[in-house]
């Protein structure tokens, strides 16, 4: 599937902007604006819905740039990526191709909680996702800066409900259409800060977005702007880095792809490259400190994103530590790092003086200085679960406008707000994912619901059904209802999903109705650990939850009922391991909404009381007192881990 050859990215260029240059039509189904992470994802999405689409961006060089860290997925953000691939969204096809270092992070956990992760290529990706742009019927990419979009005035019928009917370019030419996506990312009104110096600028080399779409957004739609910001480091000239003075960290010797039709990565092992790891030092402080009267960025009160915090950041909040910065290629080809966890806005000529403070940068040069970017975003709880800004119809808005961080979570809800805005140009109703099959649906729902007031990005406890919700199943909860229910599916990958859900389906049979008494387990497995079990007949599903029990275990003693399913061990064995906290996990949220009342006594001293919360959640209640359960759980910032922890701790000491 992965292993055709991309055409060179200039004579590819060509090719996506010619529809530009033959472009009559005047009129679409669906126009997104942007074509960063959100816009293509939509623009895509929208296109397999059947809509005539138009992805309109400033410059279609830059379509699928990797703004900041070149990689993708995480802990949190790799469920997002799954889920993303299987309602047949690009970018886990686009991280199969341009992966040069594949690993799952949280490996010590269990795998409902793993993150499947990559570095990138960054040209590799922006080529991929260019080149699928450009293959995709039904759409068209044109170069432009969107400078207006068209609404009705408010409908009598309806007060203050407006209609959007298209969008102006900057040479005053309208083009109409029935939905807008907008996905302008860190461009809305940006403005680009290095040391003292303070530029418009969406991103380095970007104008912003211009500020006729801010103002519809806030005078014409009335609608609440917020400001948010976000930095990202210098890269380093990889030639000038001591190699003997880090740690090599290597790729995972077998690749996990993220896409449900890559059956094996495109990367052979010789064909990624290592990460390397070091230390700040107390230099690194001492820097930080003298150069903060001359750091514009870091005086303002703009929230940055909490959990990619820049160097001075760190500094600030923890004083005296050494701080993790690794180093990662930026390309197979490139001779650049990209050193995170060193994101800075100081003048350039500090930011060098701090990367020469660590032992293995002692004679680093920096290639492009770091800096930093803010932006307007529109707060997220005027939109629907559908992504659609409640009081405009056809208009859906998705990505960093929305307050989020991240690719992975712009990729995310660029694919839903595209399929609903097809959907409405199509008069099809629009849909809503829920919390309890997807992390699409947990991001949504937390957005639209509680907002955000920092940038919001992706964890794994924010899902509390995230036992279900897990990398390896997503194709199965997302894939069927995406082609019989939503429409954003290809059959090829229906097909292949139907044929998975069924092998699944006849091999968990298989291993419910392998039932032997304990000791007769214990003579055909011999080395298996029996010393928990409770009853005296067990199933081979029982079994293959033992730690040290593999499905080929089973298979080789069971060849005959069990060998034919061998291209499903790893899926079978999560299964099994997983069944119990299932049940156990919906027991618990059903029991805790039914708590939603429950009175939280306001002598509270959430700062101390002795249960498990981590310290933004105890900040976060100490500030806002909630009075019942209920409000605390609809907090932004409030795990469902915390929500348990406090119930359980209410409950206890009543
Ligand atoms: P973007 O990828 O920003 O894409 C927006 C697109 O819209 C661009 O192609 C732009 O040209 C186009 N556009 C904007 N306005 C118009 C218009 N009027 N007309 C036509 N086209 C328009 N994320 C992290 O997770 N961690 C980080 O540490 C981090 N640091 C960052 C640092 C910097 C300096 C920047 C710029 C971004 C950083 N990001 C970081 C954010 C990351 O880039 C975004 O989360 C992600 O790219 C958002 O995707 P998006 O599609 O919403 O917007």
């Amino acid at each position: 599937m992965l292993t055709k050859r991309l055409p060179p990215l200039q004579s590819l260029l060509l090719l996506v902007s010619r529809p530009h240059s033959h472009h009559a039509r005047q009129q679409f189904d669906v126009i997104v604006v942007g074509g960063g992470h959100a816009g293509t994802e939509a623009a895509a999405a929208a296109a397999r819905m059947g809509a005539e689409t138009l992805l309109v961006t400033q410059k279609i060089h830059t379509v699928g740039a990797l703004s900041c860290n070149p990689s993708l997925g995480g802990v949190g953000k790799g469920q997002l990526v799954k889920e993303v691939d299987a309602l047949d969204g690009l970018c886990g096809r686009a991280g199969d191709w341009a992966g040069i270092h594949f690993s799952i992070l949280n490996r010590r956990k269990g795998p409902a909680v793993w993150g499947p992760r990559a570095q990138l290529d960054r040209q590799r990706y922006r080529e991929f996702i260019q080149s699928e742009l450009l293959s995709t019927p039904r759409l068209t990419v044109m170069e432009g800066s969107v400078e207006e979009l068209l609404v009705t005035e408010p409908n009598p019928e309806k007060p203050g409900c407006h209609r959007v009917t298209g969008i102006c370019l900057g040479s005053n030419q309208p083009i109409s259409a029935s939905s807008v996506v907008l996905t302008t990312g860190t461009f809305l009104s940006g403005s680009l800060f290095v040391g003292q110096t303070t530029s418009p600028g969406g991103r380095i080399g970007d104008a912003p977005s211009s500020a006729g779409l801010s103002y519809t957004l806030r005078e014409r739609l009335g609608l609440r702007i917020g400001r948010l910001r976000t930095g990202t480091p210098p890269r380093i000239v990889k030639d000038s880095v001591d190699l003997s003075l880090v740690k090599l960290h290597l790729p995972d010797s077998h690749p996990s792809p993220f896409s449900f039709l890559n059956t094996h990565t495109r990367c052979k092992p010789e064909e990624q490259l290592p990460c390397y790891l070091t230390f700040t030092t107390p230099g690194v402080e001492r820097v930080v400190r003298e150069s903060l009267h001359v750091n514009c960025h870091i005086q303002q009160d703009t929230k940055g994103p909490r959990y990619c915090p820049s160097i001075e950041s760190r500094v600030l909040r923890f004083p005296g530590r050494s701080h993790q910065v690794w180093l990662e290629p930026e390309g197979m080809t490139s001779d650049l790092f990209y050193p995170q966890g060193l994101s800075m806005t100081m003048p350039p000529d500090m930011q060098l003086r701090l990367i020469r403070e660590i032992p293995a940068m002692h004679r680093a040069e920096i290639h492009t200085p770091g800096y930093g970017v803010q932006y307007d975003f529109v707060c997220p709880t005027q939109l629907s679960p559908a992504l659609q800004v409640k009081n405009t119809q056809g208009l859906f808005l998705a990505g960093q406008i929305n307050g989020t961080t991240g690719y992975e979570e712009a990729a995310a809800q660029g694919l839903w707000a595209g399929v609903n805005a097809a959907r409405c140009a199509l008069s099809l109703p629009t849909m809503a994912l829920s919390r309890t099959e997807s992390y699409i649906g947990v991001l949504i729902d937390d957005l639209v619901s509680r907002g955000v007031t920092e940038p919001y990005r992706m964890f794994t406890s924010r899902a509390e059904f995230r036992t279900s919700l897990r990398p390896d199943n997503a194709d199965l909860r997302l894939t069927l209802k995406g082609f019989e229910e939503v429409g954003c599916v290809s059959s090829v990958r229906y097909q292949e999903a139907v044929r998975v859900k069924n092998t699944l389906q006849d091999a968990l049979l298989a291993l419910q109705a392998l039932t032997l008494s304990a000791p007769n387990w214990k003579k055909t497995l011999p080395d298996i650990c029996m010393s928990k079990v409770k009853s005296t007949i067990l199933t081979g599903m029982d079994v293959l939850q033992y730690n040290d029990m593999s499905f080929e275990m089973l298979a080789s003693a069971f060849p005959e009922c069990l060998s034919s399913y061998k291209e499903f061990s790893l899926r079978l064995k999560i299964e099994a391991v997983y069944k119990p906290h299932c049940d156990l996990n919906k027991k618990e949220i059903e029991r805790i909404q039914k708590e939603e009342n429950m009175s939280l006594p306001q002598d509270i001293d959430y700062l101390s009381i002795p249960v498990s919360l981590s310290q933004e959640v105890r900040e976060i209640l100490d500030r806002v007192r909630p009075s019942t359960l209920g409000a605390a759980t609809r907090l932004e910032g409030i795990t469902p881990a915390a929500i348990v922890s406090l119930f359980n701790y209410v409950q206890f000491t009543k």
